[in-house]
């Protein structure tokens, strides 16, 4: 398990401050412990010295004023009295570290002996066991040294002072550890949360989850949420420009795959379409060949020879159409049209052929407005009435009208007519696509007029469809999108 930053703040802030209080204790303690020497220094080389006064004194009221003498028969008498002058328990040696005064029981341990035996060459030392300090200082009458005085001073006040402030400093640190550890942890708690709460945006991003939000702080965690927010909506953003354009690709690969496909299929029925014109026209060259005198076989030739190149040719410029129709948007020349005009244009080209059958011809035109290419739209109406010719009855009927519906022109032609049947007017868009052969045949169709229709249609952003057709009439309908005629 990670230890949170917050613990981890907080530890550091109060080890810190423990830390503090140890190097200020350590420093205070050293000071009282070298106050307390010096004191006890000064008090003791004091008490030595007045020690030494009195033994002065004493020694010039004797009557015998050898002090050695003095010491051998008055020494404990003396002890006694400057043992009451001092307030302190003392020892006294003679010049040969003989005891002389009364023996106090703790006086006596080895190095008690050794301190004596400097002492002895008149040098102040002191020692200290436990709580207990022997202070041994050289008794003099003038410059000579006589014996040793040794005072035991009592350090219980001074360590127990010490061991207070000792542990005065030992409750301090805790409380200031503790102390500082809640404050830190609740001062360090805003910014840990913040930092955690980052922590976890950076793992929904890792996750792929990139709904992040903005900490609503002024400081640098604010604008560090700020950036990671930015950051994952720039990489969301990417990843989904990424996937549109992979599915967009796909949609290309798609469209691109069916476009060859259509295109193979194309070129295999064209050969087959053309391959049987050319089978017929060289049947009978074959045979011409064969009977060159033969006039009623030259007379038959001529006429089907004739049909044969005739759809051979209507073939070539349809399938040439087709192929013009693969152009892109910019390569057509569109302009705005009126587009009862043109359906009249193309009804009076195609006049001669709608009287040699026989046909009434009705329109009903408005003045409708298509932004288009005039030949694109020509091939439209060409071909659209054209078969309304060729699949009409003798002395049958044509309806063309326009008309305005939203913003879309649409254009309906209406004819009489077998119609088309349900089966086959799934197919009718489809390349080389007849419903009966030979009526297409007789009637130079090739099956590609529809086809070239839808195609050209569409790429002028419009639509066809066949409305309806039944064994009285047989309806398309053409929709492209309109011009407002007023601007
Ligand atoms: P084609 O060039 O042979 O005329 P199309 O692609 O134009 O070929 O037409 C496909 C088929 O749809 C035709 O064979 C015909 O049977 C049918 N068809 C097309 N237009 C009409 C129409 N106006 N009335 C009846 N049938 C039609």
């Amino acid at each position: 398990m990670k230890t949170s930053i917050k613990i981890k703040f907080s530890i550091f802030l109060g080890m810190l401050l423990l830390l503090t209080v140890f190097i200020l204790s350590l420093l205070v303690l050293r000071g009282i412990e070298s106050n307390q020497q010096a004191e006890y220094e000064e008090y003791l080389a004091q008490q030595a010295q007045r020690a030494n006064i009195y033994f002065m004194q004493t020694i010039l009221s004797e009557a015998n004023k050898v002090p050695e003498t003095f010491l051998a028969t008055k020494g404990e008498q003396f002890a006694e009295a400057l043992e009451l002058i001092s307030g302190q328990l003392l020892a006294l040696y003679d010049n040969e570290g003989t005891l002389v005064s009364r023996k106090i029981a703790h006086m006596d341990s080895h190095d008690i002996r050794r301190a004596l035996g400097f002492a002895l060459t008149n040098k102040t030392t002191y020692l200290v066991e436990g709580d207990s300090l022997y202070y041994l200082t050289p008794l003099k009458v003038g410059r000579e040294q006589v014996g040793v005085v040794q005072f035991y001073y009592s350090l219980a006040g001074e360590l127990r002072f010490y061991n207070r402030i000792r542990q005065l400093f030992i409750n301090i640190g805790v409380g200031v550890f503790l102390l500082s550890f809640i404050l830190a942890y609740f001062y360090f708690n805003s910014f840990a949360n913040g930092i955690i709460q980052l922590q976890k945006m950076v793992e929904q991003i890792r996750k792929g989850h990139f709904d992040t939000y903005v900490l609503s702080r002024k400081d640098e965690i604010g604008s560090l949420s700020q950036g990671i927010h930015g950051m994952s909506e720039r990489i969301q953003k990417s990843i989904q420009d990424m996937e549109e354009e992979q599915k967009k690709l796909k949609v290309a690969i798609n469209k691109l795959s069916l476009l060859d496909q259509q295109q193979k299929q194309f070129i295999g029925n064209v050969t087959h379409e053309f391959k049987t014109p050319l089978t017929s026209i060289k049947a009978y060259v074959d045979l011409l060949e064969m009977y060159p005198d033969d006039l009623e076989l030259l007379e038959k030739a001529k006429t089907d020879i004739k049909s044969e190149t005739q759809r051979l040719y209507e073939m070539v410029e349809k399938v040439l159409q087709l192929s013009a129709m693969e152009k892109y948007d910019f390569e057509y020349n569109k302009e705005k049209l009126e587009i009862g005009q043109v359906i009249e244009g193309v009804i009076n080209s195609l006049r001669g052929k709608i009287e040699k059958f026989g046909i009434e011809l009705e329109t009903d035109l408005k003045e409708t407005y298509v932004e288009a290419d005039k030949d694109s739209l020509t091939i439209i109406l060409v071909n659209l009435l054209d078969n309304a010719i060729k699949y009409n009855h003798t002395r049958g009927n044509i309806h063309v009208k326009n008309y305005q519906k939203d913003n879309q022109v649409v254009v309906e032609i209406a004819n009489t007519g077998m119609g088309i049947p349900k089966e086959a007017a799934q197919r009718i868009f489809e390349p080389f696509f007849t419903v009966d052969r030979n009526r297409s045949r007789e009637n130079g169709g090739t099956g590609l007029g529809l086809s070239l229709v839808k195609r050209t249609v569409e790429g002028q952003g419009g639509s066809i469809a066949l409305v309806k057709s039944d064994s009285k009439s047989t309806v398309f309908s053409v929709i492209l999108p309109s011009v407002k005629t007023v601007e």
